[in-house]
């Protein structure tokens, strides 16, 4: 039998192996490997790609996120709005900086917050809201940004899930004053190791951000901030810059692989992926629904199907956050769909037959 793994990366990185290894060669003969020329091309290419005026690489999505809050000055006393079913890093980014996150619903549709319960979250604390383009589908964004305009609230975008996807045509990673995405290998533009950056139109703060990834400094022994280290360094710089030529490609290949999913899925009793009105999904993950989900889980891993489920306690749930106070029952949306989720196999080069066995081991649900 067959296995089909969750993720495989092989088909994906077969297609670029030798500009891979030629990128690697440049860097590796250059004899510079930190904050040089590599850095910079991918900096330029990824902030025209996010169509932003700057984009800033950074360590990894987590650090990208904690340095856009950090350079708009949210910190402690400060509520940050989050929803309530995102993965943990947007919250630790939040708490991060000394804020308090503030968790709002998802629509039980799209997973995506639900602009309609944030007004009611507002208080005379809250500094910022954080929409996370969670799965891969955009946030309704016009709503988020006329009420971060209506109460003069910041906008961070979460995009580490999302490279690509858009809201009514505007990308996403370029509504918010600064957005922070992941380039963590399996994301849909992924190093080989951890990377990350942030994007925004707004020089000054690319400029604060350019700063506290580098000890504070800009030039070299003269600190202007308490930084730390959360640079990007020029290998997987030469990476990203490969790959990003081929993110459309593989955007569309995976927006082929869900709509295979759909049809084949279509006469299950299994809740599939809703896309709202105007906006894009690049898929990230497939994420299906159940009442049966362990069940369902148990019967595709003896089938040799790979499977994750993204993800299986919420925020407010956590050990780590138990302090905030929050008990069960509490946000019965990300509740639910923390006990219904689970994400199908979904990766570059996974092809129409896999699909179709996963469907006729599914048939049963
Ligand atoms: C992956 C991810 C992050 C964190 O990115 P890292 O590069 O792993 O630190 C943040 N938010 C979301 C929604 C993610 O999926």
């Amino acid at each position: 039998m067959k296995k089909i793994p969750f993720l495989n990366f092989q088909p994906m990185h077969e297609q670029i192996r030798s500009e891979m290894q030629q990128a690697f060669n440049e860097v590796y003969e250059s004899y510079w490997y930190v904050m040089g020329e590599k850095l910079h091309t991918f900096e330029a290419s990824y902030a025209k790609y996010n169509q932003t005026r700057y984009s800033v690489g950074v360590s990894n999505g987590l650090d990208a996120l904690i340095l856009a809050l950090e350079a708009l000055g949210v910190g402690k006393g400060d509520e940050v709005i989050v929803p309530s079913n995102t993965y943990i890093a947007t919250v630790l980014a939040v708490t991060a900086v000394g804020a308090t996150p503030v968790f709002v619903e998802p629509r039980l549709e799209t997973y995506n917050i639900n602009p309609e319960l944030i007004e009611e979250k507002i208080t005379k604390k809250t500094k910022a809201i954080m929409p996370v383009h969670l799965y891969g589908q955009a946030c309704e964004m016009d709503h988020i940004m006329k009420l971060a305009e209506a109460y003069n609230l910041v906008v961070v975008e979460d995009n580490a899930q999302a490279h690509g996807s858009s809201y009514k045509g505007k990308l996403t990673g370029s509504f918010g004053h600064v957005n922070g995405v992941s380039f963590y290998p399996g994301k849909n533009l992924g190093a080989l190791g951890d990377a990350g950056a942030i994007t925004t139109d707004d020089e000054e703060v690319a400029e604060k951000i350019k700063t506290l990834r580098n000890y504070g400094s800009q030039k070299k022994y003269h600190n202007e901030y308490i930084g730390l280290n959360r640079r990007l360094d020029e290998l997987q710089a030469a990476f990203l810059s490969v790959k990003l030529q081929y993110l459309d490609q593989w955007t569309q290949e995976r927006q082929q692989i869900a709509e295979m999913y759909n049809k084949q899925l279509k006469d299950t009793n299994l809740i599939l992926p809703q896309v709202a009105n105007n906006a894009d999904h690049v898929y990230h993950l497939y994420v299906v629904r159940t009442q049966k989900r362990d069940e369902l889980q148990a019967h595709l891993n003896n089938n040799g199907i790979g499977t994750l489920i993204h993800y299986p306690i919420p925020p407010h749930l956590q050990n780590a956050y138990k302090h905030l106070g929050y008990k069960e029952g509490d946000f019965p949306i990300a509740e639910e769909l923390a006990r219904t989720m689970i994400s199908l196999p979904l990766w570059v080069g996974l092809g129409k037959d896999s699909i179709k066995k996963i469907q006729s081991i599914l048939e049963p649900f």
